[in-house]
């Protein structure tokens, strides 16, 4: 890849991968859900809210939401070795941290909201395809919640910024190299809830990346919202 305007998979500088939204795909769990940005699958799995043992770990003010990330060891080129490692106990906090605001998490004290959160393929951006398939979840599994949270990496490409990045470029090194920009926002109130970046921007660079998120994470809440409704309707058609 070389500098450009043109990206390698042929999107617009401005534009997401296709987006895979699906609700309920865990008959099991309280609530599930699978989200893809292109090659990166996501699906997650919460259980609760119930209650917190051990006992002394319980907060009689507030419910707790637990998060477990990791990538699956065939979901990436080199086979990862499986179980949690430093990398996956920060995503699993940064997707922690990214939901909790979306919570009502003092309507259910002393119990625990488990998120459980699997990549069964990997193109980058997982943290992100990771929080929004959880997002989704929760609200599946009816856990009390003031708005969705929608994420995307922004980022650029030597000078070009460039919306929702694969792993090539992410590895891109010529000119200034790649800078990877994960965020999260509430959908329906003007709060970001994560921003974690990797590489150098300006801030100036930092202003247009994220204006370029404004219309995108509608696009993303979007898919996020059809999914939810569609499974209504399924559910209605099946009675
Ligand atoms: P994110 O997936 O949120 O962009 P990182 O920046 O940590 O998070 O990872 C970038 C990408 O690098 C991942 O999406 C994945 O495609 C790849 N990657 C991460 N960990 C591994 C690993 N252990 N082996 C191979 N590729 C990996």
């Amino acid at each position: 890849m070389t500098t450009q305007t043109k990206r390698p998979d042929g999107r617009k500088p401005d534009e997401l991968r296709k987006i895979i939204a699906k609700v309920g795909v865990i008959p099991n769990a309280d609530g599930s859900a699978l989200f893809a940005f292109g090659k990166t699958l996501a699906i997650a799995a919460v259980y609760g809210p119930r209650q917190l043992h051990p006992q002394h770990m319980q907060n009689p003010s507030a419910g707790i939401l637990r998060c477990n990330y990791d990538l699956l060891s065939f979901s990436v080129a080199e086979r990862k070795k499986p179980g949690p490692n430093r990398r996956s106990s920060e995503i699993s906090k940064a997707i922690q941290w990214a939901l909790e605001p979306a919570l009502y998490l003092d309507s259910f004290p002393n119990q625990v909201v488990d998120v459980q959160v699997y990549i069964l393929q990997a193109d980058a951006g997982t943290r992100t395809a990771a929080i929004n398939a959880s997002s989704m979840a929760l609200a599946h599994a009816g856990i009390p919640m003031k708005d969705l949270v929608c994420s995307l990496a922004v980022g650029k490409i030597d000078k070009t910024i460039i919306a929702d990045l694969t792993k090539e470029e992410e590895d891109f090194k010529e000119g200034e190299g790649a800078t990877d920009f994960a965020m999260a926002k509430l959908a329906n109130h003007n709060q970001f809830t994560l921003m974690q970046m990797d590489g150098k921007i300006s801030p100036a660079q930092v202003k247009e990346a994220l204006e370029l998120t404004e219309g995108l994470t509608k696009e993303i809440f979007e898919a996020q919202k059809k999914a939810l409704k569609d499974l209504i309707e399924e559910q209605g058609d099946e009675k």
